[in-house]
């Protein structure tokens, strides 16, 4: 498409503690034409996740950290407007890991191509792609859930742990989020059908808010938080009770290391399993999950909820609003039509 222009948003300075809008800057770029087994993509969600906070600082990790003045990078769904790859037409959905941009040219094998009856195309964004997985595969395979144990779950009502909470509930278990506002808690007992909920900005002692919320004890903590969250639930697990640590949201922005749980002796004397993982491990799982989705939806137990922001230009303050749990469900940010051609 000839003069196409594409704004994006780039990495200006690394961030030191929380995140601001000054750590990032909107840029125009040419859009260039498709060349040999590429793709012209107009970019419809793109998605912010908490992991990407680690990305943005200069350090050795599971993933290579993003670089100052060059555009973000993360997951994105698209149509695709032309095409010079054999498996990709004009007007097939696509999801990339080219987001943080309006439009994208790559290579078509780079591009998985979306199925969109089987949900909204910005689903696989959330509950139907990476973070819907990660529930999957923390709580089943990580965490080695059995049906009728007793669950907790932190950021509950997140990307995340929403589907945590609903997969746990699928098998019969008896389910206690935590969530940082009331709001969020009615959401999770009234719409998602945990059996309770902590807000833990208000609960005061958090390690008694957990042990009384499980008068027997926890078998599987799902671990989205770290610091005073683990704390909590390391001082009521059960006998042989597994930790998916999944993240530690607590502490991404810290600028000295934090305490650590002061009671991590607990974890031999109760033979527990913490068990920390990461989601792209296990990608070869999706066609499973996916099954397993589509068959709790239809039979009623699962929905999600999301927070849309509009505009490219509102990613990055989208992308710092996960950090004061200014999203509900999965936070996603528009950034051009669903149908582009
Ligand atoms: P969420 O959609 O849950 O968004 C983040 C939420 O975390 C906020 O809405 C907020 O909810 C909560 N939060 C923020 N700061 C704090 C804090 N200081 N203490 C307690 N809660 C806080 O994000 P995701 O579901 O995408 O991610 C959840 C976790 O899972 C993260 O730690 C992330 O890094 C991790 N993750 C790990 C993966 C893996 O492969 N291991 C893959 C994907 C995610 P509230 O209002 O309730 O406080």
């Amino acid at each position: 498409m000839q003069n196409q222009k594409s704004r994006e948003i780039r990495l200006k300075s690394r961030p030191v503690g929380t995140p601001t809008a000054a750590n990032f800057e909107l840029a125009e770029t040419d859009v260039p034409t498709p060349g040999p087994g590429q793709v012209l993509v107009r970019n419809s969600y793109m998605t912010v996740d908490p992991y990407m906070r680690g990305r943005m600082m200069d350090r050795k990790s599971y993933v290579p950290p993003f670089q100052i003045g060059k555009p973000l990078e993360g997951g994105a769904v698209g149509q695709v407007v032309a095409s010079n790859a054999p498996h990709l037409k004009v007007g097939d959905y696509v999801q990339s890991m080219l987001g943080w941009r309006e439009w994208v040219v790559a290579d078509g094998a780079t591009m998985m191509k979306l199925d969109p009856t089987i949900g909204p195309i910005q689903a696989y964004l959330g509950a139907l792609g990476m973070p819907g997985l990660t529930a999957y595969v923390g709580l089943l395979k990580i965490g080695e859930l059995k049906d009728g144990e007793r669950v907790f779950v932190s950021a509950a009502s997140g990307a995340v742990g929403q589907i945590v909470c609903q997969i746990a509930k699928a098998k019969g278990c008896y389910v206690v989020g935590s969530v940082g506002s009331d709001e969020k808690a009615d959401f999770i007992v009234k719409e998602l059908g945990v059996d309770k909920a902590i807000n833990y900005k208000t609960a005061g002692d958090l390690n008694a808010a957990v042990a009384k919320a499980f008068p027997e004890g926890i078998d599987v903590y799902f671990d989205n938080v770290g610091g005073s969250h683990l704390q909590a639930a390391l001082a009521s697990m059960r006998q042989f009770g597994r930790i998916a640590a999944c993240g530690a949201i607590e502490q991404y922005n810290v600028t000295e290391p934090p305490p650590g749980p002061n009671n991590l002796v607990l974890v031999v004397g109760l033979s527990l399993t913490i068990r920390g993982f990461i989601v792209s491990n296990y990608f070869h799982m999706m066609g499973e999950f996916l099954t397993d989705m589509a068959a709790w939806k239809k039979a009623g137990k699962m929905k999600w909820k999301e927070t849309i922001v509009e505009g490219i230009d509102k990613a990055p303050e989208a992308f710092i609003g996960l950090f004061k749990g200014e999203n509900f469900g999965k936070m996603l940010v528009k950034v051009g039509p669903e149908q582009a051609v």
